[in-house]
């Protein structure tokens, strides 16, 4: 039977990062030893300094509604973020604190665009952008890149996928899935292309800032021209170990960030204030202080490359933040491993799953049908085996 579903949500694609944990979780529960290397969620425990900021939150009786934009002191905690890490000079009225990054760019999508505008978002991207823009209505225009390019765009690319209707182009660096970084130089480039575009507004994801490997991020919205055209979004899940927390935020032109506070105040009102408590006090400490994990991640990734290296058909970089990796693993389609023939990454994913028992994603998810992501933000044991599984799987 057929329910009467709007056709907005039935147009719309399930989260492929949710769905892929959700499965693993299902197999686990039957009692199948999965390793999930699906989530992109840090395997840390919130910092210590955190959680004891969330009690004292809990103490002093914080339980009422916050303004809907978030607490002032959280919001100048993000101003004083914003001139500290990224040069960028924001007023406590250009910030919206919100329930996840997620959110926050959800509300961006939301304010500015119109049925048929038209999106730009250089692949891979993460599964959730081109879902937003669907919501919109609008319609996305994947930029492709490949691991040879080290799945970055050249503003060539950028300048021939503008037409009258593009309103909005997503950058996210630290990338999710890839791990790229754009170089200052890099923006600066792309940003002279948009220059010539003045009706098209950009949306830095800067949620993997500080996970990088030595090379520091650069925000986009830093090149002078593009300030007043650009909302970063940001967040605390990944570099303090506070997914399920859902703090995101947002810096942009007060016009945006009023227009995303009257969306938000329809839908889900300030975000939780004891969350928020606490917020400040990550916002606000060195970045030294959750360094421990970044060093942990880099280990992690030098081990997966190496690994994974091995394994003859899996194609790599070398991702400079984040934690994922990416391969191309293009080479396995037209074969059959295991009695199981390999058309594309969704089979290749699905091969790792039942052959390996291991977890991942597919490419097709994130606009890149020939790679799959893999997270390591597991522990350095769970790595090895999940690697000596999909190495014996495929060889
Ligand atoms: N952003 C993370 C990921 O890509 C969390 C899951 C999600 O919201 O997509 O895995």
């Amino acid at each position: 039977m057929t329910h009467p579903l709007s056709d907005r949500i039935s147009s719309l694609p399930v989260s492929q990062t949710l769905a892929m944990a959700a499965k693993a979780r299902e197999l686990k529960g039957q009692g199948i030893d999965i390793i999930s290397l699906s989530l992109g969620e840090p395997d840390f425990n919130t910092p210590d300094f955190i959680k004891d900021a969330a009690i004292e939150a809990i103490n002093q009786d914080y339980n009422s509604y916050s303004p809907v934009d978030g607490y002032v002191e959280l919001k100048e905690a993000i101003c004083t973020k914003f001139k500290r890490d990224n040069d960028l000079v924001y007023q406590p009225n250009q910030i919206v604190v919100s329930t996840g990054a997620k959110q926050s760019i959800a509300n961006v999508a939301q304010v500015l665009l119109n049925p048929g505008d038209e999106v730009l978002l250089p692949a891979p991207y993460w599964v959730s952008y081109s879902a937003i823009a669907i919501l919109c209505e609008a319609k996305f225009i994947e930029i492709p890149s490949s691991i040879d390019d080290d799945f970055k765009i050249t503003p060539a690319q950028l300048e021939a996928a503008i037409t009258p209707k593009t309103k909005m182009v997503f950058f996210n660096s630290p990338n999710n899935p890839s791990g790229s970084i754009y170089s200052e130089k890099e923006y600066r480039a792309l940003a002279a292309v948009l220059e010539k575009h003045p009706q098209i507004y950009i949306l830095s994801d800067e949620i993997y800032e500080h996970i990088n490997y030595g090379v520091k991020p650069f925000s986009f919205a830093a090149i002078e021209n593009m300030f007043d055209r650009t909302i970063t979004v940001n967040g605390l899940a990944k570099a303090f170990a506070m997914t399920g927390w859902r703090i995101g935020y947002l810096g942009a032109p007060q016009w945006i960030a009023k227009a995303c506070t009257k969306m938000q105040g329809q839908i889900t009102s300030g975000t939780n204030c004891i969350a928020q408590r606490a917020a400040i006090t990550a916002v606000l400490a060195p970045v030294e202080k959750v360094q421990y994990m970044v060093d942990e991640f880099k280990t992690r990734r030098d081990l997966v490359l190496d690994l994974l290296g091995e394994i003859e058909g899996f194609k790599l970089n070398i991702p400079e933040g984040a934690f994922y990796v990416f391969p191309d693993i293009s080479a396995f389609f037209g074969k059959t491993v295991h009695g199981m023939k390999i058309e594309n990454a969704n089979d290749f994913s699905l091969l790792l799953l039942e052959k390996a028992n291991v977890a991942t994603v597919t490419g097709d998810a994130f606009g890149a049908p020939n790679c799959i992501r893999m997270s390591y933000a597991a522990s350095v044991v769970q790595l090895k085996e999940a690697i000596q599984r999909i190495k014996e799987a495929v060889s």
